[in-house]
């Protein structure tokens, strides 16, 4: 009887720790707004208002520390975060929901890019990126002409990186089709052959594969944001994405592990951020970074750790490449604090140590209303397609990011650009 007992609790506390809520919060002013972002990631945020889909910890958290600032909240059914999508058992448990297919399992990045390694030799090779903590290799492609690829790295160098975070599948899709727009144009396209001529490019799609790959698990989305480390405690995972070193737990991170916002035991705790600061410190030719992330449509760039912009001429550069980029893709530029106060995050580090032009684009969709993490298969090529411009110009600045400055409203044509259909 009591082990009959112990056993429903148990199984009690498993169903409640996998269970999500939708919370709607009053982030009206500051303050509340960086008590908020200390123990939750916000989604979403409109007119003072912040909307995020939070797991239990979080939400536990947020009824005890900030009980007055919950507008609104339910708890989210299964069928409510897969919107409709249901599971289709004899397939790979490693497929996304039906519907969805259409979304780059790991393996379906990675043969992919042996594909277009195979393809187009003399633009294309592979590259190691490291090892995520489950021990895959994190795959990515390097694209230049051959002459460019020998060491020292003096050819101007850029690195995008998609997934950082589990949930958000469409920041892979954005460098997977990149990477075919640049290699289809080669030869045929001016502008693209002439990137490719002078520039060093790296496209990592994948980051976290654990998380993502978590993430769709049985075919079913679990809200997973994570990185998968086996934190003291019962709880899983890292946030990735506060896991950097600059900056690093003064704000907008939580040291709680259960927390979907937990910044790790130490900066660069992780295998998978390990990675990108080994490669990058490893790389002095890149000028310039793309951190794929979703939702809401922005263009941001540092700081994300405080109120206060880069400053001086940097801060023009930033904000000048992000209202271009915005023309092309229709995303809202803007400081990355201006959201609220996160620290541990990529761009921050990238510029703050290493004098990088960082940009987060957070991609479609907009709103939480339109599809939110899970906006489904229909918005890729959309999204790939609106963003391939804000790239190509990011890989044309890497050269010289201060020639934005220079250049004449109108200069950088994007007229006749032929831009691909899959
Ligand atoms: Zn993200």
């Amino acid at each position: 009887m009591k082990l009959a007992l112990l056993l429903l609790t148990l199984l009690a506390q498993t169903a409640l720790a996998g269970t999500h809520h939708f919370v709607q919060l009053d982030v009206q002013t500051t303050a509340n707004r960086t008590k908020i972002a200390n123990l939750i990631h916000m989604d979403q945020v409109i007119d003072g208002v912040a909307y995020s889909v939070v797991n239990q910890f979080d939400f536990d958290q947020l009824q005890k520390k900030v009980p007055k600032l919950i507008q609104n909240s339910h708890p989210m059914s299964e069928q409510e975060i897969n919107g409709g999508r249901t599971p289709r058992p004899g397939f790979s448990d490693y497929e996304f929901p039906k519907g969805d297919e259409k979304f780059h399992t790991y393996d379906e990045v990675n043969s992919s890019l042996a594909a277009s390694i195979k393809k187009y030799p003399s633009i294309a090779t592979a590259l190691n990126f490291g090892t995520t903590l489950e021990g895959k290799t994190i795959h990515g492609i390097r694209i230049t002409k051959e002459g460019n690829r020998k060491s020292p790295y003096v050819t101007p160098g850029i690195l995008f990186v998609g997934a950082h975070h589990a949930r958000e599948h469409l920041s892979t899709e954005a460098p997977m089709g990149l990477i075919k727009y640049l290699l289809e144009n080669y030869g045929t396209n001016a502008r693209v052959t002439k990137l490719i001529d002078n520039r060093d490019i790296y496209i990592v799609p994948m980051l976290n594969s654990d998380g993502a790959m978590y993430d769709i698990k049985g075919r079913k989305y679990k809200m997973w944001r994570k990185n998968r480390r086996k934190n003291s405690g019962s709880s899983f995972g890292v946030d990735l994405n506060r896991n950097y070193s600059f900056g690093w737990g003064t704000g907008g991170s939580s040291r709680n592990p259960r927390s979907d916002v937990f910044m790790g035991p130490a900066p660069f705790s992780e295998p998978e951020t390990m990675a990108v600061k080994k490669f990058v410190e490893e790389h002095s030719n890149l000028r310039m970074l793309l951190s794929y992330h979703t939702f809401s449509e922005l263009i941001l760039y540092p700081w994300g750790g405080k109120n206060e912009g880069v400053g001086g001429k940097d801060q023009e550069t930033f904000v000048k490449m992000a209202k271009q980029m915005a023309t092309h893709n229709k995303y809202k530029p803007m400081q990355a604090s201006g959201l609220y106060i996160a620290t541990g995050d990529t761009c921050d580090w990238a510029y703050g140590t290493q004098g990088i032009f960082c940009f987060t684009f957070e991609l479609s969709p907009k709103s939480r209303w339109r599809g939110g993490f899970y906006p489904g298969a229909k918005v890729i090529d959309r999204v790939t397609k609106v963003n391939i411009i804000p790239a190509l110009e990011m890989i044309e600045w890497a050269g010289d990011p201060y020639a934005v400055l220079r250049k004449r409203k109108g200069d950088n044509v994007s007229n006749g650009l032929k831009l691909f259909t899959y």
